[in-house]
């Protein structure tokens, strides 16, 4: 059997639900962890696991470049070379690609783009794609498609989102079923309601074992994100995942849970991780911050990762002022163990039926609203950037 989704209850649009793979169980809603180049940056195996993800997500794009997807697979394939014995979803390298301004050609077979590497040639199609994505074992893989740059005109939306389409059955066509393993389908059509729901309904009808949502986080404001997530979710077929491709904030996130989104990724924790920002149950701080020198209580008192019950968060706040690299490495621990706690939370408060009242307390905990996250412009954006090494 492939890959597949079941749902354990409902609470208004909220799911909670448990995705069955060939490399294990994940408990939905799920955030999962960025691990781009095929680690999460600065963060061991066994601390991810320990945070209690069980998903992550890899990058085709960097991967095929380095250190190349026949060599993982001869290495024995990404589980084994990161010691991630879990599911792996990958991208399909399209975002990447799209986004390397003036040193990629598109046509209608696929794209050909410079490495920002070695500036060597190389050439993306939706075969090559599933084919790397193969090479890598992702349990998870993704379709090529066009992310649409916005803003687009309506024609160039449109025409992208059509694309995106042929370029999905491709991917289809080429894809091995195998058990436990699936494939995600990924609506493009900007913010245009009709467009979206053109493109739900054009990968529903090809079939796929999960249906991403991309393109968005690019710039169009909240607003128009989540009037686009309303347009498009009650197209998707109710048996199966719903993933947000980049978002976002825990806000963002549990706005998207309560519309009926299952899956996140966002480079979010692991970015703010290296740059001092905090992600706590008591809204988001940043630990250079002065104020915190002699402080001698946790980080989050809410939080059990080594960052807040080993050291008070004076200690955080000395090692990121002295450029210690330990800073980065216990925040990050911390930002995304905060983030696999906000959604084992989501889902328990899913379960027990009472999900905007735990929203509400969510919020009511953080010292004010949180301020918009300079790094939040979604795992698309976030993930091309990490060509430069996150
Ligand atoms: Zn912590």
């Amino acid at each position: 059997m492939t890959l597949h989704w079941t749902c354990e209850a409902r609470d208004g649009d909220a799911r909670a639900g448990m995705l069955h793979t060939a490399h294990g169980e994940v408990p939905t809603p799920v955030f999962m962890p960025v691990g781009t180049a095929g680690t999460v940056k600065a963060m061991t195996a066994d601390a991810v696991r320990a945070t209690g993800a069980r998903l992550i997500l890899g990058n085709t794009y960097h991967l095929m470049l380095r250190p190349g997807a026949e060599r993982v697979a001869r290495l024995g394939g990404l589980h084994r070379i990161i010691d991630w014995p879990g599911p792996i979803l990958t991208d399909s390298g399209g975002f990447q690609v799209m986004s390397l301004a003036g040193l990629r050609k598109l046509d209608q077979d696929g794209v050909t783009f410079q490495s920002h590497i070695d500036g060597s040639a190389h050439r993306l199609t939706p075969e090559r794609s599933v084919e790397i994505q193969h090479l890598l074992d992702a349990t998870i893989t993704m379709c090529f498609d066009e992310c649409t740059p916005f803003p687009a005109t309506e024609a160039q939306a449109r025409d992208s989102m059509e694309l995106s389409m042929r370029w999905a059955a491709r991917s289809r066509a080429a894809f091995l079923p195998r058990d436990g393993y699936g494939q995600f389908g990924i609506v493009q059509g900007s913010i245009i309601p009709d467009l979206r729901r053109r493109s739900a309904d054009a990968l529903t009808q090809i079939g796929f074992e999960g249906y991403a949502i991309g393109g968005l986080a690019v710039g169009e404001g909240h607003g128009a994100m989540f009037a686009t997530i309303d347009v498009t979710v009650p197209r998707l077929p109710a048996k199966a995942p719903r993933y947000l491709m980049g978002v976002g904030t825990p806000e963002d996130i549990i706005r998207a849970v309560a519309r009926g989104i299952d899956m996140f990724d966002c480079v979010i924790p692991t970015r703010a991780g290296r740059t001092a920002r905090a992600y706590t149950s008591r809204g988001v701080f940043n630990l250079r911050n002065a104020r915190f020198a002699e402080d001698p209580a946790p980080l989050d008192p809410a939080c059990a990762c080594p960052a807040c019950t080993r050291h008070p968060v004076a200690y955080l706040h000395h090692l990121f002022r002295a450029e210690e690299m330990l800073g980065p490495m216990l925040l990050t621990w911390h930002n995304v163990q905060y983030y696999q706690d906000l959604m084992r939370g989501l889902r328990a408060a899913i379960l027990a039926g009472r999900f905007d009242a735990h929203a509400a307390a969510i919020r009511g905990a953080w010292a004010k609203p949180l301020p918009p996250d300079p790094s939040a412009c979604g795992a698309n954006t976030a993930a091309f950037d990490d060509r430069e090494g996150q």
